[in-house]
């Protein structure tokens, strides 16, 4: 018997792997931000311009993120509305308290889904290449 295969997830081919690991969508090698924590609150979303490892052109064009907005509400979404079905049904919170609870988690989760949100965009527009 082999040992069991890695997740794909974890497989450094796939786009996942290059996504959750906020990695160059091109070599999955190079961090796409310059730093690693996503709470260093004035650099949350300093990236390089190009990819340190394949040379990836990370600007691509002015306002390129801008799109990534658009990924960071389904996101948001994603996370939220199981959760707010979870809360309903298991504890008594009033609307006003839930309303709290969500507004500060979204908030506390906003650097990491910017980022993430980044880093599915760029992924939607450059393909997988590793290269030589
Ligand atoms: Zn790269």
């Amino acid at each position: 018997m082999n040992a069991p295969e890695p997740t794909k997830v974890s497989h450094p081919e796939s786009k996942a792997y290059s996504i959750l690991r906020l990695k160059c969508p091109r070599c999955h090698k190079g961090n796409l931000f310059s730093v690693k924590n996503a709470y260093n609150l004035k650099r949350v979303l300093d990236m390089p311009d190009r990819c340190p490892v394949c040379n990836q052109d990370f600007r691509i064009e002015p306002g390129f993120y801008t799109g990534a907005l658009w990924v960071s509400f389904p996101i948001i979404v994603l996370l939220a509305v199981p959760l707010w079905i979870l809360v309903f049904w298991f504890a008594d919170f009033s609307f006003d308290m839930m309303f709290l609870l969500f507004a500060a988690l979204i908030i506390g989760l906003q650097p990491p889904i910017m980022r993430y949100s980044r880093a599915i965009w760029i992924g939607v527009f450059v393909k997988y290449d590793p290269g030589k």
